[in-house]
């Protein structure tokens, strides 16, 4: 199979990550296709099954590991498992497309070294940690216990960006776009 090349977004929750991969899935001449995780976590809002997730639940998450189904995977909070399946980046490659990534941070790496060579790895900074708890609250998606959880996780999460090729820092998103789309697109040419 011709292998694509894989484009890996991974930062602390509510840094704005999906949302530069959103942007960057609507630029046809990328030719991006967006890597769907399995999560065993509830399905949140307007999410849909196979689009955003592959929702499964916790058993057949934990079979799926066990039968090493899985490329990479984390308990990324508690119970809520996530992962990206191995037949996930065939099925994208078969297509002809390039493979987007909106992960966490040790999957985000973990990729890295499994694929060296085709990966282009961003880490993608809040302005602050004051800032991301701000963005997470307005985002009204997760309980208080889950906000202090996630902002909790995100100072080791800071901690490993200069582990990463490329470090986007989100302080205003239009700069933030149009430094991810260079970096993508830069990559991809070569
Ligand atoms: P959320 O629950 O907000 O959708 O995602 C929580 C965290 O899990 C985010 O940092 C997200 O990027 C990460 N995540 C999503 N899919 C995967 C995956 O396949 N592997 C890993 N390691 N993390 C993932």
């Amino acid at each position: 199979m011709q292998k694509g090349k894989l484009i890996v977004f991974s930062a602390p929750s509510g840094s704005g990550k999906t949302t530069i991969v959103r942007h960057l899935l609507t630029k046809k001449e990328l030719n991006l296709e967006f890597s769907i995780s399995a999560t065993s976590r509830e399905k949140r809002g307007q999410e849909e099954h196979e689009k955003d997730y592959y929702f499964l639940d916790l058993q057949t998450f934990k079979n799926k590991i066990k039968n090493d189904e899985f490329l990479e995977w984390e308990e990324v909070y508690r119970d809520n498992f996530y992962g990206t399946l191995k037949t996930e980046i065939e099925r994208i490659w078969a297509l002809g497309k390039n493979v987007i990534f909106d992960i966490d941070v040790s999957g985000g790496l973990r990729i890295k070294r499994k694929f060296p060579d085709e990966t282009l790895a961003i880490f993608v900074k809040p302005p602050s940690i004051d800032e991301l708890k701000i963005r997470l609250k307005k985002r009204k998606t997760e309980s208080e216990d889950k906000i202090n959880m996630r902002v909790a996780k995100a100072s080791a999460e800071l901690a490993t960006a200069p582990l990463f090729d490329e470090i986007v820092i989100n302080e205003h998103l239009d700069q933030a776009l149009d430094q991810a789309y260079s970096l993508v697109s830069n990559f991809i040419e070569k």
